[in-house]
């Protein structure tokens, strides 16, 4: 069974159809891209599946189970973490208090047992302390530990980013454009996470990424879409050298 099932899905903003009848599934372990000019949908059907935004039309499925009308903080808690393309962290906090923040997305306790501070609180509390030094060793990131993120260098943020992500625990994970703006090694440092994230985590991953290299590294398949519709579906050798997904690049200033 697939792990994510997104079934004709669609948004529209005024009169803009941003995400217009999009469908894919994507199965456990699998590691898929979905690729497409500036402003094709490929962020909002992020925001679709981590329910940002609130689909007009279509449904999505993890694991078997119908998530389209729970919160978002309902589906971070069933494990399906993302990143933004816009780097969503607190300037003013350290690179730990950052990663230690994702857990109130999927907290197993409610505010009556934090206030008492049961053993339940407490156990989940130390889980989640070990679930983030396990993620700031997995990215390299101890000699930020305790840096403030408004001084750190871009590529450093962007690692991150990710980490915040990963802290949940997540199953999955929804990567948007990891790699924009990294120099050449960054994005191979990158390209290794992903690799590990699937053998060492266990983790299904999908991402929006421009870098074509980086995609086809590292992708099983990809999906292109343009003007909020699915273009072509395959794999990346398949998606490139397909007509219209070439068609839609045209004139664009991001080719594929
Ligand atoms: P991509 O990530 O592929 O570059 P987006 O998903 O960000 O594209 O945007 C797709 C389209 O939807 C664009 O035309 C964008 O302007 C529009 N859009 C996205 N979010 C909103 C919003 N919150 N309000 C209005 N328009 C939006
Ligand atoms: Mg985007």
């Amino acid at each position: 069974m697939s792990l994510l099932q997104v079934e004709d899905l669609a948004i529209q903003f005024g009169g803009v159809r941003a995400v217009d009848g999009v469908s894919f599934a994507v199965e456990p372990g699998e590691v898929f891209a979905i690729i497409g000019p500036n402003g094709a949908g490929k962020s909002t059907i992020f925001n679709l599946i981590s329910r940002i935004y609130q689909p007009s039309q279509g449904r999505i499925r993890f694991d078997g189970r119908d998530i389209t009308g729970l919160r978002a903080h309902e589906i971070a808690g069933l494990g399906i973490a993302r990143t933004f393309q816009n780097i969503e962290l607190f300037d003013h906090s350290t690179v730990l208090d950052n990663l230690l923040m994702g857990r109130h997305s999927h907290r197993s306790t409610n505010f009556v047992e934090d206030i008492l501070f049961l053993p339940k609180v407490r156990r989940a509390e130390r889980a989640h302390r070990e679930r983030v030094e396990q993620v700031i060793e997995f990215l390299e990131l101890e000699a930020y530990r305790n840096k403030m993120i408004a001084g750190l260098p871009y590529g450093v943020r962007k690692v991150v980013e990710i980490g915040r992500a990963l802290a949940i625990g997540p199953r999955l994970i929804l990567l948007d454009e990891p790699a924009s703006g990294l120099s050449v090694e960054e994005t191979r440092e990158v390209a290794f996470w992903i690799e590990d994230m699937r053998r060492d985590m266990g983790l299904t991953v999908v991402m929006v990424e421009h870098d074509m290299s980086l995609v086809t590294r590292v992708c099983d398949r990809v999906l292109a879409v343009a003007n909020g519709r699915p273009l072509a579906l395959g794999s990346p050798a398949e998606v490139q050298a397909n007509r219209d997904v070439k068609a839609a690049y045209l004139g664009t200033e991001t080719a594929a």
